[in-house]
């Protein structure tokens, strides 16, 4: 069956009627930021002083857009005859948000917890060689990085907070101790004060001579 003509226009003008009171829910960014979900993969933020530099991330990265630089420091011996260590030191940390495929798995494979999403996505830029971010830009966007879920409380205490708690609690019952033995040996310095005991009287002894008396007074 043929359409009637301008049943089109009947239909379209209808929606128009339906909709036009309803509120928009268009965000006209950047006027208004969007509500971001918590775990959105923005950019990647690099907390360096957990980064040993042991290049997981740049191996596994599979787009080989991490680049790292680093040199070896040697630690002298804290002990006499003891030996001397080594460790890495980080000399250049960069991410190419141009290459980057916004995997994770550097995230995922990093085993001392330095790299982290975050949500922040306001790195746009008109030349693509901007896009390679260095270190300082990358720690700039850890302190972009939410906090962690608060734990379910009957979950089992992580290792990490275990140990730092017995640390914790082991240097104050130490510290405790040390005071409580301090006020102890206080206590026992302390000149015994108050009416006392009456004093033993003085044997006589000899008569000494007019400038340093010697003996107990005899009476
Ligand atoms: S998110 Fe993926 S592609 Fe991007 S740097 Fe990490 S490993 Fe490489
Ligand atoms: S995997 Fe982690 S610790 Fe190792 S170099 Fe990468 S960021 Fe640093």
């Amino acid at each position: 069956m043929p359409p009637i003509p301008g049943s089109g226009l009947a239909k379209g003008l209808a929606v128009t009627l339906r909709t036009m009171t309803k509120r928009s829910h268009t965000a006209q960014y950047p006027d208004a930021q969007p509500e971001l979900p918590p775990r959105t993969r923005g950019v990647i933020g690099l907390f360096e002083e957990n980064c040993t530099v042991c290049m997981l991330c740049a191996r596994e990265c599979p787009d080989w857009c991490i680049y790292i630089d680093s040199h070896k420091e040697t630690i002298p011996a804290v002990t006499p005859g003891g030996r001397e260590r080594s460790r890495n030191v980080l000399d250049r940390f960069a991410i190419d948000f141009s290459l980057c495929m916004y995997c994770g798995i550097c995230i995922e494979v990093c085993p001392f917890d330095a790299l982290f999403w975050s949500p922040e996505f306001e790195y746009a830029e008109t030349d693509i060689r901007d896009l390679t971010h260095e270190r300082d830009k990358l720690r700039e966007w850890m302190w972009t990085v939410p906090a962690p879920p608060a734990l379910d409380p009957a979950a089992e205490e992580p290792k990490e907070v275990a140990a730092a708690r017995k640390a914790v609690e082991k240097a104050e019952a130490a510290a405790a101790a040390a005071a409580a033995q301090a006020a102890a040996a206080a206590a026992q310095d302390a000149p015994t004060t108050g009416p006392g005991t009456p004093g033993t009287p003085g044997t006589p002894g000899t008569p000494g001579t007019p400038e340093s008396p010697a003996g107990g007074t005899a009476r």
